[in-house]
């Protein structure tokens, strides 16, 4: 039982969050919406313990098109960074924003990049694409994310001073932004030959998730006694971490998405 802790602590952590958030608003959708991702973090990660090389995509498909499809298309809420701003500055904390809390903001200090890895409705998508690993050396246009994040809290703020920033125009603009993040993600991937550019160098939402990951308590530990330099795990990680060096400060850090594929690829057991 031991190794399934993770996953068993993961689901133990939501259904805390679901029941608590049930209880305190008495709204059953909180309970129902938290213990369904519970549920799917928990049986993927189960799965991925016990070695089903699908279990990461399962738990992607599972989660992201749950947000996607539901909240987003069918429930019309918008679960995309403009979302997030429009209702903390409406002041309604409704579930675009217990989600950023949750999942992008404060739960990476726990849990790291672990959204991006297993439960991002984009990257989910982009991790279809044939380019797992980066072909070409890391680009020097991240600062792009910060244009990014500015623009999305700038469009809010203007909807809301020219008095259309409601329930319909952000549903409107989340089926556009989204269009729009897959259009580039797969450009993007296709011309850098890395399915994860778009993560590295557009999206805003890494400037929450990097620094607060830097901190996180789940993270890629390296025996470094143990490692005999074969460079096995730098050559299959999707994002450039020099995960064979134990330190917070290694290169990359903050880039880590908990995929695993870099304690697979390790021939000596190296990396916890
Ligand atoms: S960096 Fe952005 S697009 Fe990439 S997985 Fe994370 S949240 Fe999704
Ligand atoms: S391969 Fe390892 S270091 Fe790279 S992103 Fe995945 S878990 Fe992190
Ligand atoms: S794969 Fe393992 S042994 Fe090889 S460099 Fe990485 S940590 Fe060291």
């Amino acid at each position: 039982m031991k190794k399934y802790r993770t996953p068993i602590l993961l689901f133990a952590i939501f259904e805390v969050i679901a029941v608590s958030l049930w209880l305190s608003t008495g709204n059953l959708f909180f309970l129902l919406n938290f213990s369904y991702i519970g549920i799917c973090l928990g049986v993927g990660g189960i799965l991925m313990t016990a070695g089903w090389k699908h279990a990461r995509e399962f738990v992607q498909f599972t989660v992201g098109s749950y947000i996607l499809v539901f909240l987003g298309l069918v429930c019309r809420e918008n679960m995309q960074m403009e979302g997030f701003w429009y209702y903390l500055l409406s002041g309604v904390v409704g579930a675009g924003v217990l989600h950023y809390l949750i999942a992008k903001i404060f739960g990476p200090l726990l849990f790291g990049r672990g959204w991006c890895g297993f439960a991002c409705w984009t990257a989910m998508i982009l991790d279809l694409l044939p380019y797992k690993q980066p072909a070409k050396p890391r680009k020097s246009f991240g600062w792009v994310r910060y244009v990014m994040f500015a623009l999305s809290l700038a469009i809010v703020i203007l909807l809301m001073c020219l008095g259309k920033a409601d329930k319909n125009t952000m549903f409107y603009l989340f089926v556009a932004g989204n269009v729009l993040y897959y259009a580039v993600g797969i450009v993007l991937a296709v011309v850098l030959k890395d399915n994860r550019a778009f993560c590295k160098y557009i999206c805003p939402i890494t400037v929450f998730l990097k620094p607060m990951s830097y901190f996180s308590l789940l993270r890629i530990k390296c025996d470094e006694a143990k490692c005999i330099h074969c460079d096995n795990c730098l050559k299959v990680c999707p994002m450039e971490v020099e995960v064979n060096n134990n330190s917070r400060k290694r290169k990359n850090a903050t880039e880590c998405i908990l995929c695993q594929q870099c304690k697979k690829a390790c021939p000596v057991g190296a990396l916890k």
